[in-house]
């Protein structure tokens, strides 16, 4: 893990391009932050404390100021699983009002289980869930050490709960899982038209570099919304068409050129679900 710059006061650590697994810690999503005249204002707290331990050690080669706030993009996994690090150091959590659908969810516990033996002995027994300590309800301008971030709601696209996060003075914008980048998104159980209406609201960011959920930084920040926009609206488009032409998914699979895409890091991990998905997805809208 290394700290690389963004912008004059913004940082970010890159998680690598793989499923979770005892090998990596679970690094496998990205966090931000932002060194602000009162402290460090952190966006999202990567995916097991040990993790968090590892950017508290980067965070205090760049500063000596203390993390004051954890804004979480979204609350999955390998976003979430270090916030107690955090927590424990006074920092305070916000986030989308949303995420109590998944605090209080079946899902979040059971993948919790699940990890407990998956990424031992990363995640275990003392590893919890935090719930936030100030929620986000709707767009608002949060002054944080007196640096300017404007949280958008930009769910229910990812998660029900995305925020995004824009640092104006600096031309930052921290997309959580809204935007992918060098490989194929994680579209799992994703509302895809929100998502690309979300990312149309993010283009209208004046964004100069964009730190994404996953993958390296972009300073392409329009041509790489525009990519994952690009993804989900074919997605979408090829999926549509053969739910409404009532032909069966493998054939419907089978038959799609992914050429334009297949190049792309976990595309044989993560395609075939996301085109699944939207299928079954394209059937429920058709009714
Ligand atoms: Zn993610």
């Amino acid at each position: 893990m290394h700290a690389q710059q963004v912008s004059p006061t913004a940082w970010y650590v890159q998680g690598v391009s793989e499923l979770g697994s005892p090998a990596n810690q679970n690094f496998i999503s990205n966090a931000g932050f932002v060194v602000t005249p009162a402290g460090v204002v952190l966006i999202d707290a990567l995916g097991s404390p040990a993790l968090a331990k590892r950017l508290v050690a980067e965070i205090k080669k760049v500063t000596p100021l203390p993390i004051t706030h954890v804004l979480v993009t979204h609350y999955h996994a390998d976003h979430i699983y270090g916030l107690q690090v955090f927590k424990d150091m006074g920092a305070k959590i916000v986030a989308h009002r949303a995420a109590l659908i998944y605090l209080n969810s079946d899902t979040a516990r059971l993948r919790m289980e699940a990890s407990r033996e998956q990424l031992a002995p990363w995640i275990d027994e003392n590893t919890r869930l935090l719930a936030p300590d100030a929620w986000i309800d709707a767009d608002q301008d949060l002054l944080l050490g007196g640096v300017l971030f404007q949280a958008r709601t930009v769910g229910p696209a990812h998660t029900p709960e995305d925020l995004a996060f824009y640092m104006p003075s600096e031309k930052v914008l921290f997309a959580g899982d809204l935007v992918f980048r060098s490989r194929i998104p994680f579209v799992g159980q994703a509302d895809s038209r929100h998502w690309i209406t979300a990312l149309d609201q993010l283009l209208a960011f004046d964004a100069g570099v964009i730190v994404p959920g996953h993958g390296p930084l972009s300073k392409d920040a329009r041509h790489d919304m525009q990519q994952t926009r690009e993804y989900l609206v074919y997605l979408r488009t090829t999926m549509s068409r053969a739910a409404e032409a009532m032909e069966p998914f493998d054939e419907a699979y089978k038959n799609t050129d992914w050429s334009q895409f297949a190049h792309l890091p976990l595309f044989r991990l993560a395609n075939r679900m996301n085109a699944y998905n939207t299928y079954l997805l394209m059937e429920h809208e058709a009714k």
